[in-house]
């Protein structure tokens, strides 16, 4: 049928997975649907944590975006995006290939700040999480591990990989778990003491080197190896894409400027964490995923000529951090709670979230 219309979405983020579950529940009539993404298999970051402290497998935590496509009717190209030409209508990709459109979506996550000297060269960032698991798997057990980033990423996975190897959590200028109620803050610095994680809070890291971290008032700190877990960036493809002209807009970190109901132009939708809400959100997967449906109902209204609806963000949601060990903390509208129950509870939604898709 060459006269059906191409909804093509690029990335296998948070949002995405749902685009593609709803629609193979309800095909998009007159139109059809390719996924461009980087990897057959899309890590799920809640459940990373986990596998690094040896509670899940790797395929645990992973959804097969292969057998999830084919499922759900949607064309699938394996290859990374590596330019936008909006007024074309097409997406450039490594491989040099085109891919054209007549409506998009982009859900591509973000990467780790690496902005310090030396960081992008000298340490192993979270993101790409597919990259991460076979470079911490090779590290040797029991060889120090420091982590940089006091987030909620940074001391999941310091707590993680406390199990095999002695590590240091380095949380920079804000402390720790900045935004969080201060009595969690003081429950995860307890935490850590007592699970033998070295907190070195207070100062940001100047500059990376192999194996060093230095600083501009305090002396070198020296591990084996170094796990960057700072905030988020714009990924460079995004940022290199020529946008002039075009009516798209990206924010002052580089990220892609969308309206109350997802929208980046009047044919260009962007979720999760490459996408600048009004107002502001966290880059966190739960906003990601609670966009996913209205994504869904957005890209079907606007492909029948529909309007679409805002997405209106919750003011305040669970947050669970694991501490690697069968237990973990949370918190929610400022009560703050930890056990090994609140382990259960974030095991179980963990679970629920990723055996949709798998
Ligand atoms: C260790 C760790 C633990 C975390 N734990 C939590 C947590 O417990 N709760 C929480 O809310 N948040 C958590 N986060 C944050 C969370 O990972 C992100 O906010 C979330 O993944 C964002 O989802 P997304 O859909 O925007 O993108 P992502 O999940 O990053 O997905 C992006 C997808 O796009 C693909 N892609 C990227 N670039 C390209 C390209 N150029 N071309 C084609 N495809 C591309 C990727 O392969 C991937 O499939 C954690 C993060 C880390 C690193």
């Amino acid at each position: 049928m060459p006269d059906r219309r191409h909804l093509l979405l690029i990335g296998g983020g948070h949002a995405h997975v749902e685009v593609l579950r709803q629609f193979g529940e309800a095909p998009l009539p007159g139109w059809r649907v390719t996924l461009l993404t980087r990897e057959a298999h899309s890590p799920y970051s809640g459940m990373l944590p986990g596998v690094i402290a040896g509670l899940y497998r790797p395929a645990q935590a992973l959804i097969d975006i292969t057998a999830l496509a084919a499922r759900c009717g949607v064309g699938l190209v394996l290859d990374r995006a590596t330019g936008i030409d909006p007024a074309a209508r097409r997406v450039r990709r490594a491989d040099g290939a085109d891919l054209a459109w007549d409506l998009l979506s982009i859900d591509t996550g973000a990467t780790p700040d690496t902005s310090t000297p030396g960081a992008a060269e000298h340490a192993l960032p979270l993101k790409p999480i597919d990259a991460l698991l076979p470079r911490l798997q090779a590290l040797a057990d029991g060889r120090s591990v420091a982590v940089v980033g006091g987030g909620a990423a940074g001391f999941e996975v310091a707590l993680a990989l406390r199990r095999r190897a002695p590590v240091a959590l380095v949380a920079g200028a804000s402390g720790l778990l900045p935004g969080f109620p201060e009595a969690l803050r003081q429950r995860a610095a307890r935490a850590l003491a007592q699970r033998g994680v070295t907190l070195v809070a207070g100062r940001n890291v100047a500059a990376v080197a192999p194996g060093a971290l230095h600083f501009v008032d305090a002396p070198t700190l020296r591990a084996a190896a170094l796990v960057w877990a700072t905030g988020a960036a714009a990924a460079p493809w995004l940022a290199e894409t020529g946008l002039s002209g075009t009516g798209l807009a990206r924010d002052a970190r580089g990220f892609l400027v969308v309206d109350e109901c997802l929208r980046a132009r009047p044919d260009i939708f962007a979720a999760g964490d490459v996408a600048s809400f009004p107002g502001g959100l966290p880059k966190a997967g739960v906003f990601a995923v609670r966009q996913g449906p209205v994504l869904a109902a957005n890209l079907r209204a606007v492909a029948a000529g529909q309007a679409p609806r805002p997405y209106v963000p919750q003011t305040d949601y669970l947050r669970l951090l694991s501490l690697g060990d069968g237990r973990a903390l949370g918190t929610r509208n400022g009560l703050v709670f930890g056990g090994r129950w609140v382990w259960w509870l974030k095991d179980r939604i963990d679970r629920r979230f990723i055996a949709r898709y798998q």
